[in-house]
């Protein structure tokens, strides 16, 4: 290159210069959370770059969400002084194959102007097809074959390649043609679903050398983040583009970290990382070693805790950041999550008043529902924050569904609220109806519901519709009768049975159903700590009117699942408890594969944070109306006593303006990992409950049945459009 050297390389340590500077045949760089991959992988985009070795266009990057491939591109931008025009192929792999397929789709038979069909569109189509075989739907359900279908997507399988016994196993045999015949299908539609937007590709560049030729041209490079996740069709795809004839250049760069690898239940595959020295002999293996992100204490405590787990590859990690004033992880415990959202909003507001910014804070949750009490308890505080991978609690479709049949009742000129749920669920009040509905309204200057009080003692509306209104009206009546003197969360549950919306989910066989019905049952759980209906909808308004501006500082709440890659100063952890984390589904699996997944998951938490970690866990979780006492989340017991500390309990519980760190309760010469007999967190529990019992005297009664927990993880996928 000559010269000297460049700016962005000088900060590099030995073995992550070897990695960026290595550009000529296959790299694979095995390395623990925040060793610099991500920063390497930026630096080598950067180097092809300023040497002049291609052209953006000419390099494949890929990474794991978009917002990352967004970051990567402003990344790059600053080292090489903004001079990149574009990166067109730096995205995740579905972004990518969706590129693909708009220029290449007629060799599967899609115009280019294809729709990708959600998960919904995809349930019901099946149905469809289902019927039309003239099998029973409720035997053979089209969202269990969704996701038959997603898994063999995942494995790279097309309906000729599914092995027998899989095909069998549905439909009485009939699933091979069930798939032969959906793909047909969405080939009529001009239609492709998420797997296809891999498995297209897989199968235009086989049958089409020649172009599979022209790509391998065009990408010199081709780079891949948190590869440790990428599932068997993912790899098809990377495997063909990548290798090359003798004598090519193949240069391909993998980064990841099997300790890392939380997406297995969506099809990844760790072993992806050893297949790569097989199929690019010759790979350079570059470790990493030195974390630059994270404390000794917070380094300390995940390696311990990841240490559980077998069958890893085995890894070193070390730390030269070690400050006297670095504090340990703290354990907290609550009596319960809305006890756990307050001293959590509690501890940030002290941040806060240190000069801490909201923006380097995090609350990472397992499951989605744990989401809503800090929303709520932020609102209240006046504390900025965004959700990050999913809507807002109170922006989710049937929640807003839910709040308008409230607003309704409680105020009857609510137009928006009577437009969005006069037909939901249907009930034949089409849009013929609701604009006969509004001009009447406007005509005489009323609200909607009392044009429709008026409207059906005309003959304006056909017979059909007259009835069906009249049968709304009478019901919004009778809940407005109600509204003084009936509990207000017994009204709402009322409220969605009578109208029909709970039935509505119940109904549903999309893959979404369940997680509605169980937020909808969150709704109903967050009225509790209101007075009365008008209040709740009072706090609904303000929250929804909380800034989402990207500039605002803001603490940042999401699931586990989407915080991988990032970082911040201060992570809380909530939720800590068996049956939540690790999640009951893990644990009624047979074999540790699931509980091995969680442990990495509880490691990816840990490791998001630089200076603070927080976990939390609650003695007591309300799940679906029911008290539950908790235990204490195993993971916790696998924490080193010489990295973790227990805060103060009972100062957790008594003033809320507690200051500083408390001490650890447990005798520092008394081993405190590895063991869940260790007494510690039971008595750490048992002397929190009794602190706090006389204050909750009420609650103290609740079940001792344990449920499992609903959705968890990422809600949906979402690809970039072009
Ligand atoms: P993860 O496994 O969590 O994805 P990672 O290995 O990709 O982590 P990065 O996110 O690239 O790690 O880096 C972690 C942090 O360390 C970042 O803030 C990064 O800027 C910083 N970092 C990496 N390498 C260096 C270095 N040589 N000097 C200073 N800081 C560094
Ligand atoms: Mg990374």
């Amino acid at each position: 290159d000559g010269g000297s050297r460049p700016d962005y390389l000088a900060g590099l340590n030995p073995e992550q210069t070897e990695a960026v500077e290595t550009l000529e045949g296959p790299v694979l760089v095995l390395a623990g959370a925040g060793t610099g991959k991500t920063r390497v992988l930026t630096t080598r985009i950067a180097h092809i770059l300023n040497t002049g070795r291609a052209f953006p266009s000419q390099i494949l990057a890929v990474t794991f969400t978009n917002k990352a491939a967004r970051e990567m591109k402003e990344r790059i931008a600053l080292l090489v002084g903004g001079a990149v025009e574009g990166m067109p192929w730096l995205g995740t792999f579905h972004s990518i194959g969706v590129k693909l397929l708009r220029r290449h789709g007629e060799l599967v038979g899609l115009r280019s102007d294809f729709t990708i069909l959600d998960t919904d569109d995809v349930v019901r189509l099946i149905k469809q097809l289902i019927q039309a075989e003239g099998l029973d739907d409720k035997r053979w359900p089209a969202k269990q074959f969704a996701g038959m279908i997603d898994t063999w997507k995942n494995k790279g399988l097309g309906p000729a390649d599914i092995p027998e016994g899989d095909a069998r196993a549905f439909a009485n045999g009939r699933g091979r043609d069930l798939y032969f015949a959906y793909q047909a299908r969405l080939t009529t539609l001009n239609a492709c679903d998420f797997g296809d937007l891999l498995m297209h590709p897989i199968a235009i560049f086989r049958k089409n050398p020649d172009l599979l030729k022209e790509y391998h041209g065009r990408f010199r490079y081709i780079l891949v983040d948190e590869y440790q996740d990428t599932n068997t069709a993912q790899y098809m795809w990377l495997r063909l583009l990548a290798q090359r004839a003798k004598g090519e250049p193949q240069n391909v760069c993998c980064v990841g970290d099997d300790d890392q690898s939380i997406y297995g239940w969506r099809g990844a595959e760790v072993d992806n990382i050893l297949r790569f020295e097989k199929d690019f002999p010759g790979a350079k293996v570059i470790k990493l070693e030195r974390n630059y992100r994270s404390t000794e204490h917070i380094l300390g405590a995940a390696a311990h805790l990841i240490a559980h787990n077998e069958g890893r590859l085995g890894k070193t990690l070390f730390t030269d950041r070690s400050d006297p004033d670095d504090v340990k992880v703290q354990v907290h415990a609550s009596w319960d999550s809305e006890e756990e959202a307050r001293a959590i909003g509690e501890e940030i507001e002290q941040l806060q008043r240190g000069k801490h910014l909201l923006n380097d804070i995090a609350i990472l949750v397992r499951a989605s529902f744990q989401m809503r009490e800090f929303e709520d308890r932020f609102v209240t505080l006046g504390l900025n924050y965004r959700v990050i991978g999913g809507p807002r609690f109170y922006e989710r479709l049937e929640i807003r569904d839910a709040m308008a049949y409230f607003r309704l009742v409680a105020q009857a000129s609510d137009d928006l609220a009577f437009e969005r749920i006069i037909n939901t669920p249907k009930r034949g009040l089409g849009d013929t109806t609701v604009r006969a509905l509004h001009d009447y309204a406007r005509a005489r200057d009323i609200p909607m519901l009392a044009a429709a009080a008026d409207i059906i003692e005309t003959d304006e509306l056909k017979p059909k519709a007259r009835k069906a209104l009249f049968d709304v009206i009478q019901s919004f009546r009778r809940w407005q009768e109600l509204l003084e003197n009936t509990p207000h969360t017994e009204l709402a549950e009322q409220i969605l049975e009578e109208s029909g919306y709970t039935d509505m989910w119940k109904n549903d066989k999309s893959a979404e159903a369940p997680g509605r019905l169980e937020n909808l049952k969150e709704l109903i759980r967050s009225m509790e700590s209101f007075e009365s209906m008008r209040g709740f909808l009072e706090h609904v308004s303000l929250v929804m009117d909380a800034e989402t501006n990207e500039n605002l500082d803001a603490v940042s709440i999401m699931t586990l699942h989407s915080a991988k890659g990032l970082e911040f100063d201060t992570v809380f952890l909530p939720g800590w408890e068996e049956g939540l984390f690790p999640h009951q589904r893990s644990l009624d699996e047979s074999g540790r594969a699931g509980l091995e997944e969680e442990r990495r998951l509880a490691y990816v938490g840990i490791t998001r944070a630089k200076h603070r970690c927080h976990i939390w866990f609650v003695s007591n979780r309300r799940i679906h109306g029911l008290w539950q006492s908790t235990l204490p989340s195993r993971f916790l017991d696998e924490l080193p006593e010489t990295h973790v500390e227990v805060a103060e309990m009972e100062q957790s519980y008594g003033g809320y303006g507690r200051g500083g760190y408390g001490q650890s309760r447990f005798d520092k010469a008394e081993p405190f990992a590895n063991s869940y007999s260790t007494p510690g967190w039971k008595r750490a529990q048992a002397n929190k409950t009794d602190a706090t019992r006389d204050n909750w005297g009420s609650r103290s009664g609740h079940a001792v049945e344990r449920i499992g927990y609903g959705e968890s993880g990422p809600k949906g996928r979402t690809i970039e459009g072009e």
